[in-house]
């Protein structure tokens, strides 16, 4: 979503908001808050198109030649008129020549009369149709039979310009770039483009039981596993990361790493010490840094969770605190964060696309909130796709993340699914 004029204050956009709520906020709503909250940063550089690949295009890329530059042949075969198909039999035509790939023929092409022609070769003047080689009968050095019924004049033409017209935008800024994007950049000549600069991230995890790896795993404590997940969603998204490791329940460490996150990053993630347990620091020093909401989003996994900006020595950054949980991270992570840090790429991220699917399974389910399963989606023998949860669903359990490949997304407002229903779904992995 793009706005006009960004608001000044968190405080602003949700005194717009009817029945705002930030202990009971639907997804939806939240997902609002934040996109009118983040502005795009504002800053481009130029690559080589091979280094652009999965950068944001920062300008209109407009063709400056037609592609193809001329009408070529589609197929191997023999150049003619249409005139000269005939309307019952055979046609026996005369070979006055051969068009190659980037060899034009360049004769006048008479009635009775063909040019041999490879796929890519222009068209001779005065030809508008190719007959396949394999349709033609008794073909000679000089002569091949045309019979009646196989192509209609115009047929196996590729005209100037189909693929991409002089003048016309071939690419939009915004677009994240594919393969196909730097094929398309290539056939228009195109060796640079201007592209968004790459968006810096910090992030780090808050917790005294959490242990990096490397150190030994002392009675009670996990190894931090959040910053392993955050990491590869993050380079997925193409941001450059600064990895600020653990950071203990400590007050004056919080704040320390919050400032230098700050100062250093456009984007801040930390994850846990958002929810209402003790011995959290972490959103006293969030709250006394800058405009920070404090969620309680309707939602499973998820539901406690703090977005704003902070500020320091004159920085400011776009803070998500997300929860703890592993499971939960990587829900509010996909849902809520990468949405945002592609606007602030200034990249044009339409939502991720909701496939529905049967559930093969029932799954417990109350209105009031929306439910992140996860999935593992199959064909069945009628050919159609249906989905089954992953075994158990704690939003503790990261192999729950690991064994799916996609997520069921149950909606708000939905009630219990029954084995046979239709639920929505939303891949993981496309075309990598
Ligand atoms: P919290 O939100 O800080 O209350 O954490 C909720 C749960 O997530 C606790 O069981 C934590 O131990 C666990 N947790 C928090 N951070 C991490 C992390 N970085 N890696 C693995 N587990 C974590
Ligand atoms: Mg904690």
């Amino acid at each position: 979503m793009t706005h006009a004029s960004s608001p000044s204050s968190l405080h602003d956009i949700v005194s717009c908001m009817s029945d705002y709520d930030p202990h009971a906020l639907p997804v939806t709503k939240a997902q609002d808050i934040i996109a009118q909250f983040i502005t795009p940063v504002q800053a481009i550089e130029k690559l080589a198109i091979r280094q652009a690949l999965g950068r944001v295009l920062a300008t209109d890329i407009v063709s400056g030649i037609d592609v193809p530059a001329h009408d070529n042949s589609a197929m191997d075969g023999y150049a003619l008129n249409g005139s000269d198909l005939p309307a019952t039999g055979v046609r026996d035509v005369r070979i006055i020549g051969t068009a190659f790939a980037g060899r034009a023929y360049h004769g006048d092409v008479g009635a009775g009369e063909c040019v041999r022609i490879m796929t890519g070769a222009v068209m001779p003047a005065s030809c508008d149709t190719v007959i396949p080689q394999e349709f033609t009968v008794n073909a000679s050095d000089d002569q091949v039979g045309i019979p009646a019924g196989k192509v209609r004049t115009g047929d196996n033409r590729r005209l100037k310009g189909e693929d991409l017209a002089n003048g016309k935008t071939a690419l939009q800024r915004g677009k994240i770039l594919r393969p196909a994007d730097l094929g398309l950049l290539a056939s228009l000549g195109v060796a640079e483009v201007p592209v968004q600069r790459r968006l810096r991230v910090a992030f780090f995890s808050t917790g005294d039981e959490l242990r990096s790896l490397g150190e030994p795993l002392d009675e009670g404590c996990v190894y931090d596993s959040n910053r392993y997940t955050l990491y590869g969603m993050l380079s997925r998204l193409g941001c450059d990361m600064i990895d600020m490791g653990v950071i203990k329940d400590d007050p004056a460490e919080l704040e320390a790493a919050f400032r230098s996150a700050c100062e250093n990053a456009d984007a801040i993630i930390t994850s846990g010490g958002v929810s209402v347990g003790a011995a959290d620091y972490t959103k006293q020093i969030m709250g006394k840094l800058g405009d920070v909401a404090f969620w309680t989003i309707g939602m499973r996994p998820g539901r406690p969770m703090a977005f704003g900006k902070i500020h320091s020595q004159g920085k400011s950054a776009y803070l998500f605190g997300l929860p703890g949980n592993p499971v939960a991270v990587m829900v509010t992570f996909y849902f809520f964060a990468r949405q945002a840090l592609l606007h602030m790429m200034g990249a044009d991220a339409a939502p991720l696309p909701l496939i529905p699917v049967i559930s093969k399974t029932a799954i417990r389910k109350r209105p009031g909130r929306t439910e992140y399963q996860r999935g593992i989606l199959t064909t069945n023998t009628n050919g159609e796709l249906e989905v089954s949860v992953t075994g158990s669903q704690g939003s503790g359990i990261l192999r729950s993340m690991s064994e799916a490949n996609c997520m069921i997304v149950l909606q708000h407002d939905q009630d219990q699914v029954s084995a046979g229903d239709k639920v929505t779904v939303l891949l993981f992995d496309g075309m990598l």
